[in-house]
């Protein structure tokens, strides 16, 4: 596994091809409170560049450049808090989105677990630490958190295509696909502070 660490922004000519996995760390799960720390992202091939964000001006315009491409795929798990960190603290939208977590919940449904630990041993046939899960990524990270972010990254691509394979054979990939156009509508909902199903009775 290839981890690459960098500072405040991705570098100038840095080409991470059409197809990238994302994930971001913060400091807790309230939005306005816990600012957002970290972005990784892999390719796909065992790499994971983590870029540690500058938290005083959040000044990342190679990083938000990327995010907002139309062009350029991202697979997310459970994107829904990272589109929402990302909206707030980088003020761009995330545009061109998959999810293994929304992909789990419409294949899977012989399971209630959708967590990625279970994806990755499901899939992968890895067990992965979640030790470092709930730490301080506010600071200078140690190499198992750095371990820690980069498997939150890695296995994404494997794991939406064995999804993939299970909703168009059980006939649900237009139902993701419509969900995955609702969660820009859902974070932004969640932003609003609409944070119930307001679908719900
Ligand atoms: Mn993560």
């Amino acid at each position: 596994m290839n981890i690459i660490l960098h500072k405040s922004d991705l570098p100038d000519d840095l080409d991470l091809g059409n197809l990238i996995a994302v994930d971001g760390e913060f400091m807790g799960l309230n939005i306005r409170r816990d600012p957002l720390c970290l972005i990784q992202i892999s390719t796909g091939n065992s790499d994971a560049h983590i870029i540690q964000l500058n938290r005083n001006d959040y000044k990342a315009p190679n990083l938000i450049k990327l995010l907002n491409d139309e062009k350029i795929t991202k697979i997310f798990h459970y994107g829904r808090a990272d589109l929402a960190f990302i909206k707030y603290y980088l003020k761009t939208d995330t545009n061109n989105i998959l999810d293994t977590k929304i992909a789990s919940k419409l294949s899977r449904s012989y399971s209630d677990n959708h967590s990625l630990k279970t994806l990755i041993k499901e899939f992968i046939n890895v067990d992965i630490s979640k030790q470092f899960q709930s730490s301080d990524f506010g600071g200078e990270l140690t190499q198992a958190q750095l371990k820690y972010c980069a498997n939150d990254v890695i296995y994404l691509h494997k794991i939406h295509d064995e999804l993939n394979k299970i909703l168009i054979r059980e006939k649900r990939i237009d139902l993701y696909k419509q969900c995955l156009k609702f969660l820009k509508t859902r974070v932004e909902l969640d932003l609003a502070f609409f944070k119930d199903d307001i679908w719900a009775h």
